[in-house]
């Protein structure tokens, strides 16, 4: 058995570099003298490490601080918008979208590619998909991680996606085959949709720090975020609120099971119960009030209220976000969703459960996506540091 050893001087200062561009990442503009103060480290530390990361283009200084007293008065500390970006993708059930978004959180640039994923081996998606991260890296943006979001079943430690019954896909390495195609130096982090979606709104979404974000598209994922940590089950799997069977003599589903809720309530149904041939024409009929489309959105927003209800009576969570398709469509499925929940939430009359539309809609995926490459960055400067000066 291994015995504790002392930290090496090298793991020290990657430990304390992580703290103080944490600090200035959660109080942007703070002095190297408030750093030090709240992270307990000395001023000469925080300089030097401040320093090292400036010079790796990871912070900016900007206007000097007024300070009352004697003494040299501080200059503010913020991400630097110049340094390494997060390389957000999404691969959808039909479509290939990427953005390129700063340390700050803003999104530099974005893309969105219809393909129908579902017709094509995984090889020729994932080459489509090397072309679109070929892309973004052409952008003259310096690119620190990739983050790629997958609507499937996700190792993520081994970044191998197990299964997406949307996509007809099984055991496929997405991290080794997008890094072969690419030949990238940055770490590529792959992740499940739902759950990379409930993270994006968690950063940059309605800000609360508890909730159920449901996001309708051909499938339909769950994330569930409680004090502001995602939560996803032992393995990682969990979260597939559209596999919950809801109705055990439904219709059959790719994933083996029968009445699940994508197939009562995903995109694709609503669209064919309502008669139309897309979500535009969707919301073009509930605009107008079109019968057929007022029927298969009450319809499905039932079948949702009924697994939101199970999920919320099992796991106490005080807001639904509808995230996807499903925030587009959160005018006309509120209503009917909202008496469900009453209906069906137990603690509902002490607790009543408050539903929003997410700002972020579909990009959030994308959005979490390029946020966690974000995030692995913050969270070891100094990997990026020493490459850089190196
Ligand atoms: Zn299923």
């Amino acid at each position: 058995m291994s015995r504790p050893r002392p930290a090496s001087q090298h793991t020290v200062r990657r430990h304390n570099s992580a703290l103080v561009l944490d600090t200035i990442a959660s109080a942007p503009g703070s002095s190297r003298a408030a750093v030090a103060a709240r992270t307990g480290l000395t001023k000469a530390t925080v300089s030097s490490l401040v320093d090292r990361m400036i010079g790796a283009g990871l912070v900016v200084e900007g206007e000097a601080q007024a300070r009352p007293g004697p003494g040299r008065r501080g200059t503010a500390l913020h991400l630097s918008p110049a340094g390494p970006h997060g390389l957000g993708v999404e691969i959808g059930v039909d479509y290939v979208s990427t953005c390129l978004v700063d340390l700050t959180g803003r999104v530099r640039a974005r893309w969105l590619r219809p393909s129908d994923n579902r017709a094509s081996a995984p090889a020729r998606v994932l080459t489509k998909v090397a072309a679109a991260i070929r892309l973004a890296l052409k952008q003259n943006v310096p690119v620190g991680g990739v983050g790629v979001a997958v609507p499937g079943l996700v190792e993520s430690a081994s970044g191998i996606l197990r299964v997406a019954p949307n996509l007809g896909w099984r055991e496929v390495d997405v991290r080794g085959e997008l890094t072969r195609r690419v030949a990238l130096d940055a770490p590529v982090l792959v992740g499940n949709e739902a759950n990379l979606a409930a993270l994006a709104e968690l950063w940059h979404g309605h800000g609360a720090p508890d909730f159920v974000h449901v996001s309708g598209e051909i499938g339909i994922g769950a994330g569930i975020v409680v004090g502001g940590a995602l939560f996803e089950g032992v393995s990682g799997y969990g979260g597939e609120i559209g596999h919950l069977s809801v109705d055990p003599h439904g219709p059959r589903c790719p994933c083996g099971s029968r009445g699940c809720l994508e197939r009562l309530a995903g995109q694709d149904e609503i669209v064919r119960a309502a008669g139309v041939a897309d979500v535009s024409e969707l919301l073009a009929g509930l605009d107008a009030g079109h019968q057929a489309a007022t029927t298969a959105v009450r319809a499905a927003a039932t079948w949702l209220g009924v697994a939101l209800a199970g999920a919320v009576n099992l796991l106490d969570l005080p807001t639904v976000v509808l995230g996807g398709t499903y925030a587009r469509l959160e005018p006309w499925l509120r209503g009917p969703l909202l008496a469900e929940l009453e209906h069906r939430v137990v603690g509902s009359a002490w607790s009543p459960v408050r539903v929003v539309a997410s700002p972020l809609a579909s990009d959030a995926a994308m959005r979490g996506a390029a946020g966690t490459a974000i995030r692995a960055i913050l969270a070891d400067p100094d990997l990026f540091v020493t490459s850089t000066l190196a």
